[in-house]
Formats: C-alpha cells, sequence, structure tokens
C-alpha cells in the first residue's frame, strides 16, 4: 500500500457493521435505513432494466438525470444550472466528492474540512497528495458550531478548497445562513473554491432550513454542490449521485471521473431522476418520520444517562459518553456489542483533534421505532 494511504485501514463502517453481523447486535451504525424507498421509483429502476437501460449510459450521465437534477435544484433553491454543461452524474456523493477534491488539491496543496469530518474526506484528501487543516465543532447552548477565527485561521497560502457539509454527519448541524456567509466570506477573500456535501439536503427537523452555499452572494461561481438518491430516497445501495457547478468546474470534475468509473449505472439513472421528479412528497414523509425517530433515540439515550445534541438534520446523534463514566469512545464502540447488544460508531475516527471528539459515540435513528426503543432498552443496561 502506498504510503500516502498508510494508516486509513478498513473504513469505520465495514468495521462495526461486521461487528454487528458477528455479534447479533442491533445496528446503530452504519447509516442505512431498514425500510426501502418509495415503491415508485424501485420499480422505475426494475422498469429500466426490463426495458433495455443496460448499455453504458453517456459518462456525464443520462440527460433525463441532469434534466431533473437542473429542476429540483431550480425549483427548490432558486439555483438554475444548464444540464448539458453544468450538471454531472456521479457514482453516489462519494465519487462526486472525490472527482472534485482530486480535480482541485494537488501534492502539498491544503483542503479545509471541518471536523468531525465524514471519513472518505480525509483519504481522498490524502490520495490527491494534499494535506487537510481540520475547524472543528463544538458543542455551544446544544448545538455543534465553529468559532469563525478558527476557521480564517485554517486557512493558508495553499489552501484551494473548503469541504464543507451540511446537513452534517455526524454532528447533526444544519448550517444557519450566518454561519454560511461566514464561509462564503472566507472563500470570496481568499478566492477559494467550496465543495459542498447536501446529502442530507432534505433530512432537516424544526425550522432548520437548508440553505445551500451556492445561493449566497458570489457563491454561485465557487461552489461545487454534491448530492445524491442515497439518503432523499432510503435507497443508499443505488450510489447515484450528482454534481452541480459552473462549466468549467465540471470539466475538471469530469477530466477526473472519467478515468475513475467512467460512467454510472444506468437503471439507477433512469429511477434517481423518476425520484426527483415524483417522490418530493414522499421525502416530506421521511423527514417527519425521521424527527420523531430523532426524538425517540435521544428521550432514550438520555435515560439511559447519555447526553445529546440534538441535530437539526440528518439521521445520526453524537452521544456523550462521559456521564456515564466513559472517556474512549473508541474502546466502548467496541465492547458495546458484549456489553448493551448495540453497535454505535467511534467519532474519533472522523476527528485529528482527539480530544474534541474522543468522548462522543455516533447513533443513527433510521430505524424502525421498535428497534430504537428495543436498542435504548438495552443501553441502559450501561449504567
Ligand atoms: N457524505 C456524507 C456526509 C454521508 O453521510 C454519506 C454517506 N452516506 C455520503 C456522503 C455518501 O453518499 P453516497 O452513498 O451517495 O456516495
Ligand atoms: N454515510 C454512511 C454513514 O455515515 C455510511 C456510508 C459508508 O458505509 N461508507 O454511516
Amino acid at each position: 500500500l502506498v504510503e500516502r494511504m498508510q494508516g486509513f485501514g478498513e473504513t469505520i463502517f465495514a468495521e462495526m457493521s461486521a461487528l454487528a453481523v458477528r455479534t447479533g447486535a442491533i445496528n446503530l451504525g452504519q447509516g442505512f435505513p431498514d425500510e426501502d424507498g418509495p415503491a415508485g421509483v424501485l420499480d422505475a429502476a426494475v422498469e429500466a432494466i426490463r426495458t433495455g437501460a443496460n448499455q453504458y449510459p453517456p459518462g456525464p450521465g443520462l440527460p433525463e438525470l441532469r434534466e431533473a437534477v437542473a429542476a429540483q435544484r431550480l425549483e427548490r433553491y432558486g439555483l438554475s444550472f444548464d444540464p448539458a454543461t453544468e450538471v454531472f452524474v456521479t457514482v453516489g456523493a462519494t465519487e462526486g466528492i472525490a472527482a472534485s477534491v482530486l480535480s482541485l488539491a494537488g501534492p502539498g496543496d491544503e483542503v479545509v474540512v471541518f471536523e468531525p469530518y465524514y471519513d472518505s474526506y480525509a483519504a481522498v484528501i490524502a490520495l490527491a497528495g494534499a494535506v487537510r487543516r481540520p475547524v472543528t465543532l463544538r458543542p455551544v447552548e446544544g448545538r455543534f458550531t465553529f468559532d469563525p477565527d478558527e476557521l480564517r485561521a485554517a486557512v493558508g497560502p495553499r489552501t484551494r478548497a473548503i469541504l464543507v457539509n451540511s446537513p452534517h454527519n455526524p454532528a447533526g448541524t444544519v448550517f444557519t445562513r450566518d454561519e454560511l456567509e461566514v464561509i462564503a466570506d472566507v472563500c470570496r477573500e481568499r478566492d477559494l473554491v467550496a465543495i459542498t456535501d447536501e446529502v442530507y439536503e432534505y433530512l432537516t427537523f424544526d425550522e432548520a432550513e437548508h440553505v445551500p452555499l451556492a445561493t449566497l452572494d458570489g457563491m454561485r461561481e465557487r461552489t461545487v454542490s454534491v448530492s445524491s438518491a442515497g439518503k432523499s430516497f432510503s435507497v443508499t445501495g443505488w450510489k447515484t449521485g450528482w454534481v452541480t457547478a459552473p462549466a468549467s468546474h465540471i470539466r475538471a470534475v469530469q477530466t477526473v471521473k472519467q478515468f475513475l468509473t467512467y460512467a454510472v449505472s444506468a437503471p439507477y439513472q433512469h429511477a434517481a431522476a423518476y425520484a426527483l421528479r415524483n417522490e418530493i412528497p414522499w421525502v416530506e414523509e421521511l423527514r417527519k418520520s425521521l424527527q420523531a425517530k430523532r426524538d425517540r433515540l435521544i428521550t432514550g439515550l438520555e435515560a439511559a444517562g447519555f447526553t445529546t445534541c440534538r441535530p437539526q438534520g440528518t439521521y445520526f446523534v453524537q452521544a456523550d459518553i462521559r456521564p456515564l463514566g466513559f472517556t474512549d469512545g473508541r474502546e466502548l464502540a467496541r465492547a458495546l456489542p458484549e456489553k448493551a447488544g448495540v453497535v454505535a460508531i467511534p467519532s474519533q475516527v472522523f476527528y485529528d483533534h482527539a480530544e474534541a471528539g474522543a468522548h462522543f459515540v455516533r447513533f443513527a435513528f433510521c430505524k424502525k421505532d421498535e428497534v430504537i426503543d428495543e436498542a435504548v432498552s438495552r443501553l441502559a443496561r450501561l449504567r
């Protein structure tokens, strides 16, 4: 294994899902729903296979999906993108992020990330030979946020991009317009590109509203926005995502992506286009049901002795383990199947500053109510 990938080992999601299978524990680790997306979307994929969508689609994506993505960005956010040159289909958001980072940052360049960060960010920055500069999200009045001075201090002469994930996994933060303005200011002042990971764009709770960074003044031309079908339509196994950006950025992303995978699975592109066009009301119901599940899990975790910050979006909660007398989340997560028959993710792996994250574990609540109830009743044994 090349030196730049030393230390990455197996992803925490693979490790913890394998642990769940091995021990029979309830898996609140890896984030995937235990109920599939809408029947119409599933049928659209089957129908696409039956009607011959089985050979290579165009590298940049099926026109049908690119048009559906452009329509969605316009209707929901007022952002206008040319489907032919400013929308690009990728193998999940993961490949969209990877191709964006690889097209923008090279050896010695720096990319700013907010920690805790989704694990693929660190890996792909390393693949690029670049260096991550983490800005820590810390709980302030029940919500994870950042210090604007720390963000400014993280930007140096070699910084090429800021990677922004909102709604944020695993902190659950939906950045407010004020927070986004701070990020936008830094991008404009320091001439940086923002790569935004918006996979949880629909999964926001209470009054929180997802504001795409590209909608802020002067940001459309310097933002590469990434999203995917997996979370919105509960089809995480489909790995169908997209990038929207000005044409020059899309060309750069395309240059990289075409040699990673060339194209994206055709049937799922048809089905994702169908989903964007027809199933937004279904997503609204999903959002409401997840909000109730969030409250259900939080109530249970607090009763079991954890403290939590109530997420404004995503389907994850970071739980502080210190009130239960634990300090090392990795140790606890490895022992949790035996101690309580539950699997969680040690958030530590998403941090460079261990002191900021070692005492959190992440639980997913995209699960049936009875599964959440059983998990929290088991966790009550930890006291
Ligand atoms: N970004 C974040 C923040 C995620 O939580 C995930 C995980 N599902 C992804 C990207 C990956 O999305 P996809 O499966 O579409 O590649
Ligand atoms: N995004 C999912 C999570 O955060 C996991 C995706 C994966 O397994 N890489 O749990």
